[in-house]
């Protein structure tokens, strides 16, 4: 990847070289345009750079985890299984830079600091960690939904004598286990995905659960030729099948409630989605995140499988969440329930025993003291908003964007936000992103930006920005979607609750096809809601 460039302005910066900076790099070149990427991080992939932790892989199934945007790309790339490995994903996402010819304006270990939009040029001058300063038309935050880990506010962190993990930080070089004893803290997707195989080398192996959550099988394997070959032949019908699914992928949803079938017709059908395993579970029904009596009729079929998961009813009864399913962002796993059969692995359960503190030799409940050699913290991230706050952006007449969003994230369409032209996010609060498969999110996020700037380009418009009027009314529209279903009845990332002070607002949009149609038609009337000068 390049070095610093002596042209210090350029047509857009893009923060952020995941799949979503990737893509919008490729984008803005298609239209040649002089763009730039700006990574904190040593090499791209993004997620799939940072989290390196054991078992790390996707939970949408490969085949649809992937860009759609080439043909080639998406013919000729051989997943190797149904859930693609971090590895395999980090090989893709460079793959792409190469194939496509990107490397050379990412700029790679460089943060960036501050954006502030100015007046007079109608232009953002953006400061970096090296202390450049650069100038564009247009900025555009991929920085990512789930890219600034949560390092919880545990008394005594910094006095633990052994290594600390983050799951979203990993060493590159791996860690091993091997005798260690290991204190695991969280029990949400990166705990579950990695549990199973920590305890495969630990010594000991003792988990500290705040609240349990709901797990589906993966059953992943090898991918079935057969199936490629047959996805492959209709690759686009494929995706385009998925985009009018809710979640934006093919979970096969089924139009029915839960409430209108018969005991053995539901049995049925949730035994089939546990056998086929992953997130369609959640399709299984038309009104499992919707209605609390059809949820419940999920939740009581995950319990019965725990408890027949678990040998002991005692520690089964603590692994069983309450809260509704999906409520929580729904996991997938390998083993993970059957993992606590064995001896060397112990549940903690601090809704029981609170934690008190993190001291040099482990960590104290208020009943015991663990002593343990490796800490992991398996406690999730700032999501949605952590990355994009970290960054001072200021905009029309240096309003600060943390002031605008003290009451949580405002934004039309998740894609801009009102007072700060011609910055655009990918993915960002207001839009399905989280809620969906995020691949495919990414690609439409990046592909309505480009054709605004090209639009812009050609009507030799300067700038952009969100209507006011149109962001309130998108916001409580978001809001209203989120009132009507089981989201905001726990304590999720998605509500920003697993973050300290953090405003307590459903961040994502539920509904990937009414979404896009509103995105269409806002383009199609003129960039309704925006004002293009
Ligand atoms: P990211 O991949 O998060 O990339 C953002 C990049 O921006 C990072 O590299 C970061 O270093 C950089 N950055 C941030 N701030 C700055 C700054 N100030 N200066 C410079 N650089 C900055 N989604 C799914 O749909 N399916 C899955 O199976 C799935 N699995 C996941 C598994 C894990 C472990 C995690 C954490 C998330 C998973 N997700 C999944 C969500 C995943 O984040 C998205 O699918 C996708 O990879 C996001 O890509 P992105 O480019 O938007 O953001
Ligand atoms: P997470 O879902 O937010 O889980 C964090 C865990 O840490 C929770 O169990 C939480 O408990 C616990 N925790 C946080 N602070 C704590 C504290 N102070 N004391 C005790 N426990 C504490 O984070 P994640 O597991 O990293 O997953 C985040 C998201 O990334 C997922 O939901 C998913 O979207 C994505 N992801 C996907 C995959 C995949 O399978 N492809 C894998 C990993 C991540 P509480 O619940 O009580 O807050």
């Amino acid at each position: 990847m390049s070095s610093i460039s002596t042209n210090s302005s350029y047509d857009a910066i893009v923060v952020g070289a995941g799949f979503a900076g990737i893509y919008m790099l490729y984008q803005l070149k298609q239209q040649g345009l002089h763009a730039r990427v700006i990574e904190a991080g040593d090499g791209v992939g993004g997620t799939w750079f940072w989290n390196r932790y054991p078992g790390a892989r996707c939970d949408i199934p490969s085949m649809e985890y992937s860009y759609q945007f080439s043909d080639e790309l998406q013919q000729q790339w051989q997943w190797s299984e149904k859930y693609a490995t971090q590895a395999e994903l980090l090989r893709y996402a460079n793959h792409v830079v190469e194939r496509f010819d990107l490397a050379d304006d990412i700029q790679l270990n460089t943060r960036v600091l501050a954006t502030h939009f100015q007046d007079r040029t109608q232009s953002w001058q953006i400061q970096l960690d090296d202390d450049t300063t650069l100038h564009a038309r247009f900025v555009v935050m991929a920085t990512g939904c789930l890219s600034v880990p949560n390092v919880p506010n545990i008394k005594g962190l910094d006095d633990f004598c052994g290594p600390t993990y983050h799951t979203g930080q990993w060493p590159h070089e791996g860690v091993d286990f091997t005798g260690k004893s290991v204190g695991v803290i969280g029990t949400g997707s990166s705990a579950i995905q990695s549990i199973p195989l920590i305890a495969e080398q630990a010594r000991s192996l003792t988990i500290f659960q705040r609240t349990p959550n709901y797990s589906i099988p993966a059953h992943n394997a090898p991918l079935d030729e057969e199936y490629v070959r047959s996805v492959k032949e209709n690759y686009a019908e494929f995706r385009a099948d998925n985009w009018q699914r809710g979640f934006g992928a093919n979970f096969r949803d089924n139009d029915t409630s839960a409430l209108a079938v018969t005991d053995e017709q539901r049995l049925a059908e949730y035994e089939d989605r546990w056998a086929r395993g992953g997130l369609a579970f959640l399709a299984a029904f038309n009104d499992l995140v919707f209605d609390d009596d059809a949820n419940e009729t999920a939740r009581t079929f995950i319990q019965g499988k725990i408890a027949g998961l678990v040998n002991d009813p005692e520690l089964a009864q603590k692994l069983t969440p309450n809260t509704p399913v999906g409520c929580k962002r729904l996991c997938v796993d390998t083993d993970y329930y059957e993992t606590f059969n064995q001896s060397h692995v112990e549940l903690i359960d601090l809704q029981q025993d609170p934690l008190q503190e993190v001291n040099a030799q482990g960590l104290a409940t208020r009943n015991k003291q663990y002593n343990v050699d490796c800490l992991v913290l398996a406690t999730g991230f700032d999501a949605m908003t952590g990355a994009i706050s970290n960054i001072d952006v200021r905009g029309e007449n240096g309003t600060t964007l943390t002031e605008k969003w003290a009451e949580g994230p405002k934004t039309y369409l998740g894609l801009a936000t009102a007072g700060f032209p011609n910055l655009f996010l990918v993915t960002g609060p207001g839009s399905p992103s989280v809620l969906s498969n995020m691949l495919p999110s990414i690609e439409h996020h990046v592909e309505w930006i480009a054709q605004c700037i090209e639009h812009m380009t050609t009507h030799q418009l300067t700038r952009i920005d969100a209507q006011t009027t149109a962001q309130e009314t998108w916001v409580d529209h978001v809001n209203e979607v989120a009132s009507a279903t089981i989201y905001p009845n726990c304590n999720s990332w998605y509500l920003g609750a697993n973050v300290e002070g953090k405003k307590r607002v459903f961040m994502p949009y539920l509904g990937v096809p009414p979404y896009l149609e509103k995105c269409r038609e806002v383009v199609a009337n003129g960039y309704q809601g925006f004002s293009l000068t």
